[in-house]
């Protein structure tokens, strides 16, 4: 097999799908999966939706479309506001899409008359993260215009907290949606399917005891597939935080001094890990290379094996140390990914993805099977 390869453990994907459903429907909550960091991945998509996952969120129109074409019926919801150069697309392929622009509204709505279509909307609601979403005081306003829109079904609000400034969900500004909600229902005298409380960071907030009160529903990615909250990056009880890891092949094995020596600038890639200053230069230690870089993934989000540590990246050679368990050349080493190395690992053209087990739910997947990493929406 070859090398990086992101290894993906069907099985244990479902098993985290399998459980967060549970206990969210214990609490009259419904979960979208949102594959995004997969890139809509046919098989991870197969196997939530036989976990009980009830919808998929998406942030590209590209990866909604190859999904539709796919055969997958459930509804699509698109996790970020549409473009307005692509509303047709949207109208055409997503059921629904998180809005928070009245010029956009106003065009899908035009386009989904245009094209016979009724388009769901999730008004997001600013509530202090700042990235996407309406200030609360401009909501009732845009809810009414929404309403006197045809083609359009207002699915209810949601909001976004964690992702930019790392604003945790909470009492108040959980309690303030579910007020939201419930304050425009009365004003408009309707039901909302909808009240979308967030993202995976919403999890360690209701572990804790937070009262749902109107929240039913999350949009879940990261817990699902990396079984981790953002937050702090905590392991969720009872959830695999391995499904998915990164393998990557040893081409370099030597013993070293362990600092570096003549005239210091700057290295290629200021940010990512840097060797710490250690007295005894003259020691030796073995500093192992793998064929992984920049190009593949973060390493700033590579968690590595016990015993080894990372001492640098860039583009395409990750320099290590191993001491208890010196490497060879052409040894695999496997990597635990945080978010953002998924993500990158998942959209580099260089890097692998196998299925490493047989998958028990209604689809069938062979063991060990390679997809190739080329474009797949061409
Ligand atoms: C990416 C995204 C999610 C999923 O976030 P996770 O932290 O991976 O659970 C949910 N909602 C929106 C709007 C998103 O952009």
């Amino acid at each position: 097999m070859s090398a990086p390869r992101l290894e993906i453990n069907l099985p244990k994907l479902h098993h985290n799908a399998r459980t967060l459903v549970r206990r969210l429907a214990a609490q009259g909550i419904a979960v979208t999966g949102v594959s995004k960091a997969t890139l809509g991945m046919l098989e991870i998509v197969h196997t939530w939706l036989g976990a009980g996952v009830g919808s998929i969120g998406e942030s590209r129109i590209e990866a909604i479309e190859a999904l539709v074409r796919s055969g997958i019926t459930v509804p699509l919801l698109l996790v970020r506001s549409p473009m307005l150069s692509q509303v047709d697309r949207v109208v055409a392929s997503a059921s629904i899409s998180c809005n928070t622009d009245i010029d956009v509204l106003n065009a899908l709505a035009a386009a989904a008359k245009q094209q016979g279509r009724c388009h769901g909307v999730l008004l997001m609601v600013e509530l202090g993260d700042l990235r996407e979403g309406i200030l609360p005081a401009d909501l009732e306003s845009v809810v009414q215009q929404i309403l006197a829109m045809s083609n359009l079904q207002l699915m209810g609000i949601g909001t976004n907290l964690g992702c930019q400034h790392g604003i945790a969900p909470n009492v108040e500004n959980m309690g303030d949606l579910s007020r939201l909600t419930t304050a425009l229902e009365q004003r408009f005298h309707l039901t909302f399917p909808w009240c979308s409380g967030g993202n995976s960071a919403n999890l360690p907030w209701l572990a804790d005891g937070g009262d749902p009160a109107r929240i039913n529903h999350l949009r879940l990615g990261e817990a699902l597939l990396l079984g981790r909250e953002p937050l702090h990056r905590t392991a969720i009880p009872g959830l695999h935080t391995d499904a998915i890891s990164l393998v990557a092949e040893v081409i370099e094995a030597k013993h070293k001094p362990s600092q570096p020596w003549g005239e210091r600038g700057r290295t290629s890639f200021d940010g990512s890990p840097t060797a710490p200053r250690r007295e005894g230069s003259s020691q030796r230690v073995q500093r192992a290379l793998l064929a992984l870089g920049e190009q593949d993934v973060d390493p700033a989000g590579l968690i590595p094996p016990q015993g080894t540590v990372i001492r640098g990246a860039s583009s395409d050679h990750l320099v290590v140390e191993s001491p208890g368990q010196p490497l060879a050349v052409g040894d695999e080493q496997r990597y635990q990914l945080s978010y953002s190395a998924l993500l990158r690992a998942m959209t580099s053209p260089f890097v692998d993805r196998c299925f490493v087990d047989r998958c028990f739910v209604d689809h069938d997947v062979v063991d060990g099977s390679c997809i190739a990493s080329s474009a797949r929406w061409g």
